[in-house]
């Protein structure tokens, strides 16, 4: 089954994963902050997707660009003129809506007439320095991209690095949605996962197919249920002005199938409108063909928010244990916020001493939690709850054994294992 949206939202809130933003003051539309669970999960999320797309390749790099940009950045990108949404007022309730996400012509909310549609640009503007006129306007970037085309020269001056190779960043982006909603799905702040693969034309096809493959099986990888997840072509007249082509890979969310990242062929469309637009030259010098010309790019561009609302949404499950509910979050070992839980069975000194130095030890590696509170049975749910892979519980006997019990969140299943080989046992059971 489908789990709500309800759901998530509820357990976010009631374990710390997301809460609303600045909720001691009614809360600010659309925004949302991660808490002390939620940082972990995000991060895991991002740790993960900078392992598999440069950590382990030896043709990519990262990069850290800075939000604000020069404001003909804007211009030569097509943002200033076209990053546009189509606005429909409705003229009974004045509610507004984006007129390509509509299904009839009438206003869903009251029913009645809608204005025409007019384009809205959605760059968030603000102003750089004291004066706040038009000359001072910069915008806050809608897609971190901009920010490795910029820095085509100097990465590839500084790291020599040959085609095809790509740049790989994330960081906040900012879209002034129209509507934003369903949760973390749309907000006007989030975090991009982006990746510029820059290609010999003519090879950008093969490459282009190559990072479907391989993003699409990184969900999986990491535990997506594969019903839930789909490949979509964009059809020509919903192509961005720039792409050859786009892919979306899409989640079935509560609110139904819904992209969580587009991977497109943005040919060299960028490259060459900075070029433009800078009057430098940007270019590559093939050695081996011993010709200059200007590289084609891939761009898979994921969501970190989306990715980890639908990677909790996935990890929900509710199964039947005994005459109770167990909730549990299925987490793939490499997203969840806490690695491992340390349960001494009694408040008792022996106990914590032994319990507080096996935390101190593996706290080095991992995240880990501690809880001696209430009884055993009520902790474990709590620690599946918020997708503990493993609990670590130290009773008197281990006093004696110097042996603890490791209770895997899945199976449910114990192990009795001795004490000084318990990093190693978890080294191995975490490793991915
Ligand atoms: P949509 O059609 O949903 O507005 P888009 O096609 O404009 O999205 P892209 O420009 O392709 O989105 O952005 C790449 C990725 O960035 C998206 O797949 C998504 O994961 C993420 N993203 C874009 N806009 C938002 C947003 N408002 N809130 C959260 N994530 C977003």
């Amino acid at each position: 089954a489908t789990t709500t949206m309800d759901k998530i939202v509820s357990l976010s809130k009631r374990r710390g994963f997301i809460f609303q933003s600045s909720e001691i003051y009614g809360g600010l539309n659309s925004c949302w902050d991660y808490g002390p669970l939620g940082v972990e999960l995000k991060n895991n999320v991002k740790q993960a997707w900078r392992r598999k797309v440069i950590q382990e390749r030896d043709d990519m790099v990262g990069l850290d660009a800075s939000i604000l940009m020069h404001p003909r950045v804007w211009e030569a990108s097509g943002h200033v003129a076209g990053f546009t949404d189509p606005l429909v007022d409705c003229k009974v309730c004045k509610q507004r809506f984006r007129a390509d996400h509509l299904e009839g012509d009438k206003c869903p909310a009251c029913g009645g007439e809608l204005t025409e549609a007019r384009q809205f640009n959605l760059m968030f503007k603000t102003f750089m320095g004291p004066v706040e006129d038009n000359a001072a306007v910069v915008y806050l970037r809608p897609e971190t991209a901009q920010g490795i085309f910029v820095n085509f020269n100097n990465v590839q001056t500084t790291t020599r690095m040959k085609l095809p190779f790509g740049i790989a960043q994330v960081g906040k982006s900012f879209r002034n949605e129209i509507t934003p909603g369903n949760f973390t799905f749309r907000t006007r702040e989030f975090e991009q996962m982006e990746i510029e693969y820059f290609v010999k034309p003519g090879t950008d096809e093969q490459y282009h197919k190559e990072w479907i493959d391989r993003r699409f099986q990184w969900y999986l990888d990491l535990g997506i249920t594969k019903e839930r997840l789909r490949l979509r072509e964009h059809a020509a007249d919903e192509l961005a002005h720039y792409a050859k082509g786009c892919f979306d890979i899409e989640y079935y969310f509560p609110m139904g199938w819904s992209e969580l990242e587009g991977i497109a062929n943005r040919t060299d469309f960028d490259l060459k409108r900075h070029a433009e637009y800078s009057g430098q030259r940007i270019d590559y010098f093939d050695q081996e063909a011993n010709e200059h010309y200007v590289p084609y790019v891939i761009e898979p561009s994921a969501g970190a928010d989306r990715g980890t609302l639908a990677f909790l949404l996935d990890a929900y499950h509710e199964e039947p244990d005994k005459d109770e509910v167990r909730v549990v979050l299925k987490l793939h070992r490499a997203l969840a916020p806490y690695k491992v839980a340390i349960l001494p069975l009694s408040k008792k000194e022996p106990l914590v001493a032994v319990a507080k130095e096996i935390e101190q030890e593996l706290r080095k590696y991992w995240m880990v939690d501690y809880d001696d509170s209430k009884a055993i049975g009520r902790r474990y749910r709590r620690q599946d709850e918020i997708g503990t892979p493993y609990c670590v519980t130290i009773d008197f006997q281990s006093l004696e054994d110097k042996a603890v019990t490791v209770r895997d969140r899945d199976t449910m299943e114990q192990e009795r294992i001795p004490m000084a080989e318990l990093s190693k046992y978890l080294w191995e059971k975490l490793a991915w």
